[in-house]
């Protein structure tokens, strides 16, 4: 590859609204078949809103929402932002502790207060299968007792469908790779006009998922915002960050689409096969 006709390319990028982190990056993009696309913040817009607070018997909606702000103030998270606007004044907390992809827990007057992903739940299976149908559900639970479910949602980009044609129209295969329920999964995907996809992973798991498409010897790129999506934009063939993420996303990824829209991870795969086009 002629070093100029990179550079070329580099230059056109940028106009694009696209940063490549060095000119050897275009290389990688032209064998890419696949482009695996975390939910939250790439093709949904990531700010969440709270849909509902469903209490266990004996606590009220406004208790389980205080408690569950005050630990989530702390966190980055998407969901944590959508519990703190819902209320005016914070209870101090001690004892912090986040765990990417799961959740994040804190002690508050006295109680040990986690919020995080559903998992073996306490309450009347309809309360959870009626939180379920509405989005997001994170349990709250007070000493390891679940005393209520907060429901979450958000919206697919105005951009995100035709962000997936243009993929398509580049014989790529789109992939949905989420930490979120099977459910919200396969609405979103079906929004956008993805068949592929996978959820329910911890931030491990989205490792391993790029591992197993490469083992299957798919050329694997992957477009995300979070932290919990670093290791696996490290891992694909192509990392690809939306510049409206996480610092540790973009640092960990070859490609940066500079204001978050999806749509230029297909013109950035056209540019370095047009690019590549030209040199041999
Ligand atoms: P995504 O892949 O959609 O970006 P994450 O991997 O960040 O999702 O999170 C996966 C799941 O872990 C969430 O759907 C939620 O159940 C739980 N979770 C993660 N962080 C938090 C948090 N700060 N508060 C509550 N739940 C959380
Ligand atoms: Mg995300």
């Amino acid at each position: 590859a002629t070093p100029t006709a990179l550079l070329v390319g580099t230059g056109r990028g940028a106009q694009l609204g696209i940063l490549v982190k060095g000119p050897e990056v275009l290389e990688s993009t032209r064998r890419v078949d696949t482009v695996v696309l975390d939910k939250t913040g790439t093709v949904t817009t990531g700010r969440l809103t709270l849909v509902d607070v469903i209490p266990a018997d004996g606590v009220s909606r406004e208790e389980v929402l205080r408690f569950a702000a005050a630990v989530e103030n702390a966190s980055e998270h998407p969901i944590a932002a959508a519990i703190v606007r819902e209320v005016p004044e914070l209870l101090p907390v001690s004892d912090f502790v986040s765990t990417d992809g799961v959740g994040v827990s804190g002690v508050v007057e006295g109680r040990r207060v986690v919020v995080g992903r559903l998992r073996n739940v306490s309450l009347p299976m309809e309360l959870t299968e009626a939180a379920v149908a509405q989005g997001t559900v994170v349990a709250v639970s007070f000493d390891d007792k679940v005393v209520g479910l907060v429901v979450v949602s958000d919206v697919v980009k105005p951009t995100s469908a035709q962000a997936i044609r243009s993929l398509r129209e580049l014989g790529l295969r789109p992939v949905l790779l989420t930490g979120d329920n099977a459910e919200v999964a396969a609405s979103v995907a079906a929004e956008v006009g993805i068949d592929e996809v996978i959820a329910d992973v911890l931030p491990a798991g989205k490792v391993d998922a790029i591992r197993n498409l490469q083992a299957q010897g798919r050329v694997v790129a992957m477009v995300g915002d979070g932290v919990n999506d670093a290791p696996a934009l490290a891992a694909a063939d192509l990392g690809l960050a939306m510049g409206t993420g996480t610092d540790v996303a973009i640092e960990a990824s070859d490609l940066t689409l500079v204001r978050g829209d999806l749509r230029v991870a297909a013109d950035a795969i056209r540019l370095s096969r047009k690019t590549l086009g030209t040199i041999k």
